[in-house]
């Protein structure tokens, strides 16, 4: 196994069993190791770090398998064995939904693989050199541990190419899977295009925050005697909007500037039954359209901001942080007294300390007190790994309007 020792004083993450190398912590390659080949981590003083992936174009130049010495890395059995724990790990979401993230990278021990699940169907991510190297190896196991009709491959990320590896789409395993994948999440049918949606098709990791927007609806029917007006902006395929519909809202606006995603949202709403008065789909910028909705006076009882990610690293942070406070400032401005806003962010670079002093800023500026009541964040499905803080990238906050 080729060696890849470590500038002095570079182990420090490695002896903290955080699993990325970047490049300027290397200090000398003994040899010339292929793009995901397993590589020996050693420190300036030569003592051993761990086992990783090599990838030779990357910034994260070797992404860690394991951190104990003794551990043979290059069977099939070590694969397995992790993909075995992480699809195991997901069997209680089984009762509540058919949409779930069965491998998530770091967090299960397999950097830079995504695998998610809806029904039959698997879709996967190879987001690094590593698991690339190991995709038909990965392919297999995931088909026989969870029975799947097929697996496609979605790996036509950015990231990819920061790997230096093309971009792929396609079938890998089993059988085509259908134009739309019908899933059930918490009452709620969704249709999953596995070959042009977002990411693998939808946004798994907002599945709590969808069913505490359902409760909302059903909660402040019970307490106000009406049924709620809610504003769901950045609807995409109108995860939320049907949460609150089933919850019972009385009217859900949505916003998204995607003429696609809309159709796809006006699709799962006629797969639930919701009624076209119930719903209201915008085609629209959200920027322009909070604005314009204040002109009217309007207002509503729920508005829900969740955007893309604004900030990409932490180069853009400042820029981002001034559009997270430009949509929370004209959203808090639209609700009702006692109204609530669920208010999201996805960027990495911003952290939830911050996120949530942007959103304090927009607050204060909108002359509102406001409650934080609940902090959100993905499922179980996305767990953190303590030693890889990375992980958490999804945070969100769901204020109260005092
Ligand atoms: N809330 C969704 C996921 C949102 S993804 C869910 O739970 O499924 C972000 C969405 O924002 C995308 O659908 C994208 O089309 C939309 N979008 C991005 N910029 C926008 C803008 N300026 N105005 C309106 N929609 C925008």
């Amino acid at each position: 196994m080729i060696e890849v020792q470590l500038k002095k004083g570079k182990e420090k993450s490695l002896l903290r069993r955080h699993p990325w190398v970047y490049d300027t912590a290397v200090g000398r390659v003994a040899g010339k190791p292929d793009s995901g080949e397993t590589v020996k981590v050693t420190a300036a003083d030569g003592r051993f770090l761990g086992y990783g992936a090599y990838s030779p174009k990357s910034t994260l130049r070797v992404r860690m398998w394991s951190f104990d010495e003794a551990e043979n890395t290059e069977v099939p059995e070590f694969l397995r064995a992790r993909l075995e724990k992480a699809v195991k790990a997901r069997e209680g979401l089984l009762a509540r939904t058919s949409a779930r993230r069965i491998v998530f990278g770091e967090a299960d021990g397999i950097p830079g693989l995504i695998v998610d699940q809806y029904g039959d169907w698997l879709v996967t991510q190879f987001q690094s050199a590593g698991t690339e190297r190991r995709r038909d190896e990965i392919v297999a196991d995931l088909m026989a541990m969870t029975g799947a009709k097929g697996l496609f491959d979605r790996s036509d990320a950015a990231t990819r190419q920061r790997e230096g590896l093309a971009v792929h789409t396609g079938v890998l395993a089993g059988e085509e899977p259908p134009e739309l994948i019908e899933v059930a999440e918490d009452g709620v049918k969704y249709g999953v295009n596995v070959r042009l949606g977002h990411k693998t098709g939808f946004y798994v990791a907002q599945r709590e925050s969808r069913l505490a927007a359902q409760q909302l609806a059903r909660d402040f029917e019970k307490t106000h005697g009406r049924k709620m007006r809610a504003l769901n902006c950045f609807c995409y395929t109108g995860g939320f909007s049907l949460a609150l519909a089933l919850g019972g809202a009385a009217e859900v606006v949505s916003v998204d500037s995607s003429a696609e995603a809309l159709a796809q949202a006006k699709r799962n709403a006629d797969l639930n039954g919701f009624t076209e008065a119930q719903m209201k789909w915008v085609e629209a910028d959200v920027f322009a359209c909070l604005r314009e909705a204040r002109e009217r006076g309007e207002t509503f009882d729920l508005v829900i901001l969740d955007p893309p990610k604004f900030a990409s690293s932490h180069f853009h942070v400042e820029r981002a942080a001034r559009a997270y406070k430009d949509i929370n400032l004209n959203g808090l401005r639209l609700l009702t007294a006692g109204g609530h806003l669920f208010t999201f962010s996805c960027s990495g670079a911003i952290n939830p300390d911050l996120f949530q002093k942007i959103v304090a800023g927009a607050v204060i500026d909108s002359g509102k007190d406001a409650w934080c009541t609940a902090r959100f964040g993905a499922g179980v499905d996305h767990p953190l790994l303590m030693t890889y803080p990375e992980g958490e990238y999804l945070k969100g906050l769901h204020l109260e309007v005092r």
